[in-house]
């Protein structure tokens, strides 16, 4: 009996807790869920906020690079560049492109100067910009040399109008003009490093390559001494190929796999070279826009000049050699 009574008051005291239970549960629900909904609407604020400053490129996720292992995804920081006064924002429709022919035109420039007292090689910057504004009007969208190798070979995931602008001699204002105006228009670069002027004054430093990196910029070499490649004994060649690109790699910690060719420079052998020192494509001179796997160790660079009308340009870009 004194068992049947304690388990009486127990179950009377299990009823009750599980009331009192289920009452506490019920609030803490309502608090927990009331907590959740405004957290979603801040969240969703934020959001908000941030797709006003998106950039205008194409989707990152998107992009992959094919060959450049150690190429460190665009920092969440390039959103917050002020891309709101430009209009419209061509939106990129990724397509797979390739295997074959691919058409991309590939631009070269080495200086970009405010009021350049020569315009040999270099371009003014108002004049660059203006022709970074027609590219952008125009739906053009930057990929890398890697980017375009993949498509050339095996096919790959490119954006509608594919262009690379390519830097020559790492030339210190293409940090100060050239990457920042570009930046802002969502394009990404190659720049062209030559391997002994890695620290000398005026040109890239070791810690503004590696910020261009960052930002979706491709490195590549434009051997150790600048000098011309054909005109070079084997064991120089070697140097130029090789051993600028293991250098560069030492110094900014960026794998390098695209070489250009000092002045354009080249013959036959050269590309066999290139492609023996480890690099995956090379690029020298020329006027073509497409480019197929018998072009990959000279792939061909329209250089644009420091005076040329915006007309000239899209005629350029258009594969016209003579606009
Ligand atoms: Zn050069």
């Amino acid at each position: 009996m004194q068992i049947l009574k304690r388990l009486s008051r127990q179950s009377f005291s299990n009823k009750s807790f599980s009331r009192w239970t289920f009452r506490r549960l019920r609030l803490h629900s309502c608090l927990i869920f009331f907590l959740l909904l405004s957290g979603c609407a801040e969240a969703g604020e934020i959001n908000t906020s941030k797709s006003n400053i998106t950039s205008p490129t194409a989707p990152s996720a998107s992009i992959t690079a094919h060959y450049t292992t150690s190429s460190p995804t665009p920092p969440a920081t390039l959103t917050a560049l002020p891309t709101l006064t430009l209009t419209p924002c061509p939106t990129a429709t990724w397509t797979i492109i390739g295997p074959g022919v691919v058409r991309a035109p590939i631009l070269l420039y080495h200086h970009v100067l405010p009021d350049p007292t020569s315009t040999s090689y270099a371009i003014d910057a108002r004049l660059f910009k203006d022709q970074m504004d027609f590219l952008y009007q125009h739906g053009y969208h930057t990929i890398t040399l890697a980017q375009l190798r993949e498509a050339i070979m095996h096919g790959n995931r490119l954006p509608f109008n594919p262009i690379i602008i390519t830097f020559d001699d790492g030339n210190l204002d293409n940090y100060e003009y050239a990457f920042p105006c570009m930046q802002r228009y969502g394009f990404t670069g190659t720049e062209y490093i030559v391997a002994n002027r890695l620290k000398s004054d005026g040109f890239l430093s070791i810690s503004q390559l590696q910020e261009m990196a960052a930002a979706g910029w491709e490195i590549g070499s434009h051997s150790m001494t600048h000098a011309n490649p054909t005109q070079v004994s084997p064991s120089q060649l070697r140097i130029e190929l090789l051993d600028s690109r293991l250098r560069l790699e030492k110094e900014l910690g960026i794998e390098i796999r695209t070489f250009a060719y000092p002045f354009g420079s080249y013959i036959p052998e050269l590309a066999r070279k290139a492609e023996k020192y480890g690099y995956f494509t090379a690029v020298g001179l020329g006027k073509g826009v497409s480019h197929g796997s018998n072009m990959i160790y000279y792939l061909e660079r329209i250089e644009i000049p420091g005076t040329i009308s915006i007309k000239d340009f899209k005629a350029l870009l258009d594969g016209n050699s003579t606009p």
